[in-house]
């Protein structure tokens, strides 16, 4: 039925395993979480493709594209990098991480949206105050990540910076940085708590116990050891952009009770561990990283928000005369696995029903061959 990985299972597979309607989830999570467990599975129809080539054929099951979907993000994000590369500018990136601290969970699963957002826009407030008093219009790609390594819930944005931005007579300036991570982090810290708390209690959270404690310890924005140059910035957010709580290679055994999945444990040196779960606390956590609906997790600012990319930007990058390559029109077109040459043209699509059986009868006498 499903394709499996070379590992030990999938988060599909573990969803099937439990009762989704004996558990507390809302709406939402459970038609997210039904909507994975369908995923490439006869449930949703397919299609069958035959080679221009060898002329084998094969058939395929659909995907359900939820962007929570481990088996659905590779499509995307190849078009989503094709884009950034537009969008280069000839500068040092910087990689700045906002993290929040727990005391703020209980918050995370409550009011999701609310939380995430003001996470935006505090790290944006932040970084873009720290630019304007070196007189510069700084820019932003930031991500929303909301999990730990062991499926926990650890809410954290990862900003992507150029070092360059724009000054106030509109000139471009590629070296703004203050230090090592283009601004202190220390005091960055401290602009983030203010800007986030303030920003929180003018959407009418006024538990001053909560906002005492968050005020009483340190906060963490943690600056990464900037990129080498901007094809290691595209690297990079391909690897980061279009994640998921899990990735299926992860889980090593799926068994009618259990998950065993790896994990790397930060606070011993990013050490390799392995956790074993009961099938419905996987699935519980994986839940809380389920995104309101619409929820937007990548968002751009300043110089490379929508507004600069409906004309400024490209302007910019002409007077730097920025070669901007050609995107490639994607090809959609898969490779055959049989006689890896050829490629897959979609002969027939068939529903829940599975493939027309007068189909069938050919497909099973050309792969007896
Ligand atoms: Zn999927
Ligand atoms: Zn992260
Ligand atoms: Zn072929």
């Amino acid at each position: 039925m499903e394709k499996r990985n070379k590992s030990g299972g999938s988060v599909a597979e573990v969803i099937r395993k439990i009762n989704l309607s004996a558990q507390n989830f809302t709406v939402h999570q459970e038609k997210t979480l039904r909507a994975l467990s369908y995923c490439r599975t006869s449930a949703l129809g397919g299609h069958i493709d035959a080679c221009d080539g060898c002329g084998n054929l094969s058939i395929s099951y659909n995907s359900c594209r939820n962007r929570h979907c481990p088996q659905c993000q590779g499509h995307k994000r190849e078009e989503w990098i094709q884009k950034r590369e537009q969008e280069l500018l000839p500068c040092s990136y910087y990689h700045v991480v906002f993290t929040l601290p727990e005391e703020l969970n209980v918050l995370a699963i409550s009011q999701s949206a609310l939380l995430y957002k003001t996470l935006f826009e505090a790290a944006w407030a932040t970084l873009n105050k720290f630019g304007k008093n070196k007189g510069i219009q700084l820019g932003m790609i930031a991500i929303l990540h909301t999990w730990g390594q062991n499926l926990s819930l650890h809410p954290h944005l990862h900003c992507i910076v150029p070092g360059g931005g724009i000054n106030k007579q509109g000139k471009w300036r590629a070296k703004i940085k203050s230090n090592k991570y283009l601004f202190c982090v220390k005091a960055m810290s401290v602009v983030f708590r203010a800007k986030f708390v303030a920003s929180l209690r003018a959407s009418g959270i006024k538990d001053q116990d909560l906002i005492d404690q968050l005020f009483s310890k340190k906060w963490v924005v943690y600056g990464k050891r900037p990129f080498g140059g901007p094809k290691s910035v595209i690297e990079y957010l391909g690897r980061y952009t279009h994640k998921v709580a899990i990735s299926n290679h992860r889980i090593k055994e799926v068994t009618d009770k259990e998950v065993r999945f790896g994990y790397k444990d930060y606070r011993k040196e990013g050490q390799k561990k392995e956790m074993t779960l009961s099938n419905t606390e996987f699935i519980r956590r994986f839940s809380l990283h389920i995104l309101p609906r619409r929820f937007v997790r990548i968002r751009h600012y300043g110089i490379l928000s929508s507004s600069w990319k409906r004309g400024k930007l490209q302007d910019l990058q002409s007077d730097l005369k920025i070669q901007i390559t050609e995107v490639k029109p994607k090809t959609l077109l898969k490779k055959c696995r049989c006689c890896k040459e050829g490629n897959l043209i979609t002969i027939a699509l068939f529903g829940q029903r599975g493939p027309p059986e007068d189909f069938l009868a050919v497909f099973n006498a050309s792969s007896a061959k």
